[in-house]
């Protein structure tokens, strides 16, 4: 399938599908046309953050499963990962990843009386008292993250304007969400 393969590289996607904010009309601003009167004043649209432009349903579920291969539960750290569990906080070093146990300072007391520990998580910044289905994003070095946004656009091919995988393409985009989250 020479042909097939040529056209694929024609139309290599370079981006997550984006169209004009359906929000502001493209404006960036939120008043623009939602109220002719401009009761809410000039305020940035929240939609596409001033941009103009915001993802199609194609260009949100490729998005969104690239932001989650960057991102593990708790229960996958590992001593030595550098992570972070919000965007504004510092990267840390993990030292140790494991699940509460008597002796750790804080505890969820159940309705039977008996005590459930939170999930500990030390790095060199601090300690966290979680959960273990908390999401921490772990560092990508630059080559890291393009290759991933890379397999992001080639499953973005694979989708409906929908957002749903496309029957024919059921398959590679297995493969792909699969290398993703590898
Ligand atoms: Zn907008």
């Amino acid at each position: 399938m020479t042909t097939a393969t040529a056209t694929a590289t024609a139309t290599q996607t370079t981006e997550f599908e984006r169209t004009e904010c359906t929000r502001c009309c493209g404006t960036g601003r939120y008043s623009y046309c939602r109220t002719m009167n401009g009761i809410f004043g000039p305020e940035t649209c929240f939609k596409c953050n001033g941009h103009k432009r915001s993802l199609t349903l194609r260009g949100q579920a490729a998005h969104s499963i690239f932001a989650d291969s960057l991102s593990v539960p708790s229960t996958e750290l590992h001593p030595g990962m550098v992570v972070r569990s919000h965007c504004n906080e510092p990267w840390a070093i993990v030292k140790e990843a494991r699940e509460g146990r008597e002796g750790d300072g804080s505890c969820m007391i159940n309705t039977d009386g008996s005590r459930r520990y939170w999930f500990h998580v030390l790095t060199d910044k601090c300690s966290h008292g979680t959960t273990a289905t908390t999401m921490w994003r772990v560092a990508h070095s630059k080559e890291q993250k393009r290759a991933k946004i890379d397999l992001a656009y080639r499953y973005q091919d694979c989708l409906t304007k929908a957002g749903k995988i496309a029957k024919k393409h059921t398959d590679e985009a297995i493969r792909i969400a699969a290398e993703l989250s590898a």
